[in-house]
């Protein structure tokens, strides 16, 4: 019998009559029952433009004091759940975990308009100590493209020791990749990257997507 990546309980298979009239996402084939419906995702009613979970149908404040026309969409509320899954994933480096959102994000880009998907990269010192780039190791056969390097010197500290001004203070920490205006050029590029905070992150990759002659930019989290 198989065991639940998660929580390692055993995976009972077949699909149960309630399972087939409650509406949710794929069911992954990797988590129990009880894993699954504590993912429960993001509903209506939702800010239009950063796809907060909120009481209306309004721009939420944060998005109206970007003053831009950004839009983001998400598949999770950021809650104890989805932080708790974080925490496990990236943080303790569980690579098994990856499994556990490779259904839900095939689902949600395949409701994507987009030409290039390009994930928000991890910095080198990420890679020698986590060893993945938590964004990537959620596609399965989605192509991608890696046009943007990250400075490892002005990648913000944890956004948590951060006051919401310093967060929105913090300096470009993207470049482009040489070539990556080829593959940008008129193109429609969707961002891919774990949890909007504040949204900085995702504007100063865009930034420089758009300088590589990108048409469009908009994004797709995993949480909000
Ligand atoms: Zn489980
Ligand atoms: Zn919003």
């Amino acid at each position: 019998m198989k065991n639940c990546v998660w929580c390692q309980r055993p995976v009972t298979s077949g699909v149960t009559l309630a399972a087939m009239w409650r509406w949710a996402p794929l069911p992954s084939p990797n988590l129990c029952a009880v894993c699954q419906k504590r993912l429960r995702p993001l509903h209506a009613p939702q800010c239009p433009r950063c796809g907060r979970q909120q009481s209306t149908t309004k721009v939420c404040h944060d998005c109206e004091r970007w003053g831009d026309s950004w839009v983001n969409h998400a598949i999770f509320p950021y809650d104890a759940t989805l932080k708790a899954y974080m925490q496990q994933y990236k943080f303790q480096g569980d690579y098994r975990l990856r499994l556990v959102m490779q259904p839900y994000l095939r689902q949600a880009l395949a409701q994507e308009r987009y030409d290039v998907l390009v994930p928000i990269p991890v910095t080198a010192e990420t890679w020698l100590t986590r060893g993945f780039n938590q964004v990537t190791g959620w596609l399965t056969d989605q192509p991608f493209q890696q046009v943007l390097t990250v400075d490892a010197a002005r990648k913000p500290r944890p956004q948590s020791s951060k006051t919401r001004q310093e967060r929105l203070q913090s300096p470009q920490p993207f470049s482009l990749q040489p070539g990556a205006t080829k593959l940008l050029r008129n193109q429609h590029v969707l961002l891919l990257d774990d949890v909007y905070t504040t949204g900085r992150t995702l504007r100063h990759a865009a930034t420089q997507i758009y300088l590589g002659g990108a048409k469009a930019v908009t994004s797709l989290t995993l949480a909000r």
